[in-house]
């Protein structure tokens, strides 16, 4: 389904001050939008079983999603996700005449940004190895904003009902975790999603992390980026292979927001790559990348008085780093024991979105 918002004089200073967008009454949906027909025309897959996935690999016979594939794919995914991302604007039209001033048909669109909900299909490079792909992302085109070219995936951490029952291979290849973690070391197969932790006031990981993205959000579209928010409810269907691939198709980085579950307050801190993973495509690609993101993130959390773990990183075989085709880091902003009051949260969301316009030179 498409949405497209109005952000009017009144609505972009609320936007500004950090206000849900969802809150906004100028949110509303276009029915008649030509580009939701396109859409309703994708409907979610069967899944490729790990077993496949791996009978494949193992035989030489690359499934859809190698890392021969996914690189021979960039260029066309770029192309797709222009075409994906222009459509919206020229939707606007019908929308524009209807609200726009009839003396001023030179007036800007009244919608600077564009809403519509993207999901996963199986031509998307590995998406074949997600398991739970029936939810929908958000796609936030920021159309009037200085940095609406960046698209920043906000992937809100756990939040999958079911996930923790299903499994997904841990790699592209087949080829086991290289560390522990939420899975064991050595293991094929990883949860799907796991269930998160509960903090030490009884909040629930899954509900702190969707507060801080939705902050997050806002203060991406506020300093005019584009933004790809994986979850904006209590649950949504996408396993952390289906929110890597829909990163990887529509953005340009992603930032999967967690808190771990120690209980010493020791600060925030990000998932860096293990060595034994940086020969594996495509993470070969990327890791560098998403090594200097993580720095960048820390950089700019430090910067808004986050406390910092002494070690800044961690290094993880997580599911979302073995798939990312572009820089991806996972945050830990604190664990069990750390503030989540709406101060602490605004200021870490400042933080990572200074952070971000640091990595991509955006500063301003
Ligand atoms: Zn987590």
């Amino acid at each position: 389904m498409i949405r497209k918002i109005a952000l009017g004089a009144m609505a972009a200073a609320a936007l500004a001050l950090g206000t849900q967008l969802s809150g906004l009454a100028g949110i509303r949906d276009i029915s008649k939008d030509p580009t939701q027909m396109a859409e309703a025309g994708k409907v979610p897959y069967e899944a490729q079983s790990a077993e496949e996935l791996k009978t494949a690999a193992s035989q030489g016979s690359a499934p859809e999603g190698t890392s021969e594939e996914g690189a021979k794919d960039q260029p066309a995914q770029e192309v797709a996700s222009e075409e994906l991302v222009s459509k919206p604007r020229t939707a606007e039209q019908p929308a524009k005449a209807e609200g726009a001033d009839p003396k001023d048909p030179g007036a800007q669109p009244s919608e600077p940004v564009t809403i519509r909900r993207v999901g996963l299909t199986a031509d998307m490079p590995y998406a074949k190895a997600s398991r739970i792909n029936t939810g929908e992302a958000v796609l936030y085109t920021n159309n009037a904003g200085a940095h609406g070219d960046l698209v920043i995936c906000v992937n809100a951490g756990h939040g999958t009902k079911g996930g923790a029952k299903v499994k997904t291979p841990s790699h592209p290849d087949g080829s086991p975790k290289v560390t522990g973690g939420t899975n064991a070391k050595g293991a094929v197969e990883s949860y799907a999603v796991s269930a998160g932790m509960i903090f030490s006031d009884g909040a629930s990981e899954a509900e702190v992390t969707l507060k801080e993205a939705v902050l997050l959000r806002d203060e991406l579209l506020g300093r005019g980026y584009s933004v790809l928010m994986i979850r904006e409810e209590a649950d949504v269907q996408l396993d952390n292979v289906a929110r890597t691939v829909l990163a990887n198709q529509y953005a340009d980085c992603h930032i999967s927001i967690h808190w771990d579950s120690t209980s010493s307050d020791r600060g925030a801190f990000y998932i860096g790559v293990p060595d034994a993973l940086k020969t594996m495509e495509p993470v070969a690609s990327t890791w560098e990348k998403s090594e200097a993101l993580g720095e960048a993130l820390i950089a700019g959390l430090r910067g808004r008085g986050v406390n910092i773990w002494k070690n800044v990183s961690m290094d993880l075989d997580l599911t979302q780093t073995s798939y990312s085709s572009i820089p991806s880091v996972d945050m830990e902003l604190g664990d069990k024991a750390s503030d989540h009051g709406s101060e602490a949260l605004a200021a870490l969301a400042r933080g990572l979105a200074d952070g971000i316009g640091s990595y991509f030179g955006r500063d301003k």
